[in-house]
């Protein structure tokens, strides 16, 4: 949720004397923001942290401030860390004499390394305080330690942009709907909306009726808005929510719902609309990832993802051979946090997996001063997953009510290309069928077919989504007592 908070909080100030951001600076800003609320009710008008308030930044000082994080950071990991010690001694690496130029002498660190021996990469010189496990939704979960004053920084960050971009204030109430065991995203947006003076509901990602019941029931909290307010979830959590408003004729009056952050996973044009229409409120996305904060990016207008340069060096790589990406072309998002905002878990050009299309040109939107690329595709899992990403099949399918969501897919390699099964409510659907099929090939998918099943054991295994990850409850669903309207 801390998306917006990346683009803002960029070159305000510090930057532009030649100083980063300090992680004091960014507690202040946020206790700053938090007490004009309470004092005004709004943020200032003048506040630096608003969108085109930044001035433009001269490149030569950028590139000076990158090259003084980035070795700063390496030289962090190399003298307190297992892992990059035994690197930087192997290579004969002096994390001093790096540059922007030759950052890429530096290993590219996959996921397995991370994942097989955390411990690893935990610097000797901190206080390990929270652990906190990736959904672990392509795979084993991954651990990731953070110290206290790391939990401080990203709590900061969440309440600036709680604030800003989410327009969070003392009178909402904040559901949060992702799963309790991703310690780090619960704890962030419970302590910044607490923070700002509004409440807190965990919901979880528990049976999603009981979900939709919740969300829909009055409050009767005095100052408080009637219904919650706001809703964070991850985008298979809110398809499982679409699916089941639109099932049950649920409307956007029969909820408060003004903003729902959504985060963690692809979420598709289609399913956009689609809650929008039948949950209401504003969606907006942001791309951060647990083993990268605060380095993370935000969509701009236009519909670019663009990544912050003030807390993490951000590189676009081919998969396989880690060479940079050409314009236009497919890569892995690479990451780099930087110390001092990490000082726990080190990761120098950790390759999150997380595909991605640079631009063919510079963009001109609001937020052009940082780095853009597409959303999200997908996550690389072979040659398939790049020549059909997930967001293209999920553009597809999440747009036909004949699927039942969360979707249901798997590639299947062929030699005459990728074979794409889906499941859906009933077979045979042959309109159904033709339309896919009509719009795989307008889309230019480089599918050889589109095959449907309406019985999950015919089908090749599918990945598993965060939605997979329920949690029970005791709660039946009670009658709609909370509706004045038509259900029955
Ligand atoms: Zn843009």
């Amino acid at each position: 949720m801390f998306g917006t908070a990346l683009s803002q909080l960029r070159y305000g100030m510090a930057i532009l004397r030649n100083r980063r951001i300090r992680p004091q600076d960014l507690e202040r800003i946020a206790r700053d923001l938090v007490a004009t609320l309470a004092e005004f009710g709004e943020p200032g008008a003048d506040s630096a942290l608003l969108p085109g308030q930044a001035g433009a930044v001269d490149p030569a000082v950028r590139r000076t401030v990158t090259e003084r994080s980035l070795r700063a950071t390496a030289r962090a990991a190399a003298r307190h860390t297992a892992h990059y010690r035994r690197t930087f001694g192997a290579l004969g690496l002096d994390p001093d004499t790096l540059t922007p130029e030759t950052w890429h002498r530096v290993p590219v660190t996959p996921k397995e390394a991370l994942r097989a021996l955390p411990a690893a990469f935990v610097s000797a010189a901190s206080a390990p305080a929270l652990m906190t496990l990736t959904t672990g939704t392509s795979g084993t979960p991954t651990t990731v330690w953070f110290s206290r004053a790391e939990v401080e920084i990203s709590v900061a960050m969440s309440t600036v942009s709680a604030v800003l971009g989410q327009g969070l204030r003392a009178h909402h109430t904040m559901a949060y709907a992702g799963c309790s065991r991703a310690t780090l995203p619960l704890l962030n947006v419970e302590e910044s909306v607490t923070r700002i003076g509004a409440s807190f509901v965990q919901i979880g990602t528990v049976d999603p009726a009981v979900a939709l019941d919740r969300l829909a029931t009055p409050l009767g909290l005095r100052g408080k808005a009637p219904q919650i307010t706001h809703l964070t979830v991850s985008a298979s959590y809110l398809s499982a929510l679409v699916e089941e408003a639109e099932r049950n004729d649920w409307r956007p009056a029969d909820f408060g719902l003004e903003s729902i952050g959504v985060g963690g996973e692809v979420l598709s044009d289609p399913l956009r609309e689609r809650a929008e229409a039948v949950l209401g409120g504003r969606i907006s996305t942001a791309y951060m990832m647990t083993e990268a904060v605060p380095s993370g990016g935000t969509t701009c207008t236009e519909g670019h993802l663009h990544h912050t340069t003030e807390f993490g060096h951000m590189e676009t790589l081919d998969p396989v051979t880690h060479e940079p990406t050409p314009p236009g072309a497919v890569g892995v998002i690479v990451q780099t946090p930087y110390v001092p905002y990490r000082d726990c878990t080190l990761l120098l050009r950790y390759a999150t997996g997380d595909l991605v299309r640079r631009p063919m040109a510079e963009p001109a939107c609001e937020l052009a001063h940082l780095p853009a690329t597409s959303p999200v595709l997908g996550r690389w899992s072979g040659p398939s997953s790049l020549a059909v990403p997930t967001r293209s099949v999920l553009d597809l399918l999440e747009a036909e009510p004949d699927v039942p969501l969360p979707a249901r897919h798997a590639l299947e390699d062929r030699p005459g290309g990728p074979v794409l099964h889906v499941l859906v409510r009933r077979t045979p659907a042959t309109t159904l069928l033709g339309r896919l099929r009509e719009r795989a090939t307008t889309a230019g998918l480089a599918l050889d077919d589109i095959v449907l099943h309406d019985d999950p054991a015919t089908m090749p295994p599918t990945g598993p989504v965060r939605a997979d990850l329920r949690e029970h409850t005791f709660e039946s669903v009670r009658p709609t007592v909370v509706r004045a309207g038509s259900r029955t």
